[in-house]
């Protein structure tokens, strides 16, 4: 279950950053403590109303929908959220729970709780830079509150990578807000992504971050490869010609010097559509030499043999994000299967439905 504290995100500015694109109201808006608490309320409401049973399933949420028809889409939550957590997990929504005092975040849990007695695991997101400046004994509040993870956006550890990208944090925000929410006994996910130094910074980019994750040691390292959506403040650095994207390969290989340098306890996950090699998955440093020769392996890969690898995850990942491939992608992909392939064009072809395709991923 997620409860919102907050509506879209108070920084606002990532050059990256595509939310304020999708997001349906683009202004940072404070949500009231008696506005949440009247969520929580109505949600443990409707819950009662429509599944008194523990039987959750398909016909009883469908059952649900039609006597409630407006409220489809909370009936739908609820329905999966028995189906697949059994109830037992909630979410502080919202891009930065952690500008609120502790007392106001320890209210809502606490009422959460109590509302919902199945519930046994809270997270949240959270920035850095309000993490460094809250201090450990706010951390340690929330966690007796019942918050078990917070989920930080590093996105780097380079602060010429933050400061061109206006993150609005900096790595010493990074290691003293992760070291905060450690020390309040929260577990610590941390999110970053490959590219972001783009060719000027690759580098940097790899070396700093793992020395950043190595000062913090978080519990997860997971990685989300940049994808630059048309119309960020990123996207049209990009078109000036200010930013140099990389090609997979090189983004590849700015993983391989991120995984060597790590040297702390992590698990390094790779699970995001966005990525192309999901191998990079294990725990350091036990796995590292099974990543980094996953990672060699497809190094090792002819050119061509790389296009061929990088249609064939692209339209895997798509599969399993849509059920299905597109009509327009199973058009593209019948031409170029009639297409010759020592054309020249053939496998500028095909890089071009790996473009297609990638845009078209949730990362
Ligand atoms: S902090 Fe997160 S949500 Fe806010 S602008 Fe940056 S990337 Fe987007």
């Amino acid at each position: 279950m997620a409860i919102n504290t907050h509506f879209y995100c108070p920084h606002g500015k990532c050059a990256f950053c595509p939310s304020k694109l999708f997001d349906s109201t683009p202004k940072f808006q404070r949500r009231t403590l008696d506005e949440i608490i009247k969520d929580i309320d109505n949600a443990a409401l409707l819950d009662q109303m429509l599944f008194k049973s523990n039987e959750i399933n398909d016909i009883s949420i469908m059952r649900a929908i039609s006597r409630f028809p407006s409220l489809s889409d909370c009936i739908l939550h609820l329905g999966y959220w028995h189906a697949y957590s059994n109830a037992s997990t909630a979410f502080l929504g919202g891009a930065n729970p952690l500008l609120y005092r502790k007392e106001f975040l320890k209210t809502v849990m606490t009422h959460l709780k109590k509302k919902f007695p199945s519930i046994n695991r809270i997270t949240s997101y959270g920035r850095t830079r309000t993490a460094a400046k809250k201090g450990s004994s706010f951390f340690k509040v929330l966690h007796e509150a019942g918050l078990d993870r917070i989920h930080v956006g590093l996105e780097s550890g380079s602060n010429n990578v933050l400061k061109f990208m206006n993150k609005g944090t900096t790595s010493e925000f990074h290691v003293t807000g992760g070291k905060n929410i450690k020390d309040g006994e929260i577990s610590l996910c941390t999110y970053i992504m490959p590219g972001l130094g783009g060719k000027k910074w690759t580098e940097e980019h790899a070396i700093e971050t793992a020395r950043v994750i190595n000062e913090i040691e978080p519990k997860y390292v997971r990685l989300r490869t940049l994808e630059i959506f048309p119309a960020t403040p990123l996207y049209l650095k990009l078109k000036s010609g200010e930013f140099h994207e990389l090609t997979e390969e090189e983004v590849i290989k700015e993983e391989r010097l991120l995984v060597e340098h790590i040297e702390c306890n992590t698990t390094i996950t790779s699970d995001s559509a966005a990525n192309l090699l999901l191998e990079i998955w294990g725990d350091l440093p036990k796995d590292k030499d099974k990543i980094l020769n996953a990672i060699d392996n497809y190094l090792d890969l002819s050119p061509k043999e790389k296009i061929e690898f990088s249609l064939k995850r692209r339209l895997e990942a798509y599969e399993s994000q849509y059920g299905s491939l597109s009509e327009e992608i199973q058009k593209k992909i019948k031409r170029l299967a009639n297409s010759l392939k020592d054309d020249k064009k053939y496998y500028d072809r095909m890089k071009k439905i790996v473009k297609f395709i990638r845009k078209r991923l949730i990362p």
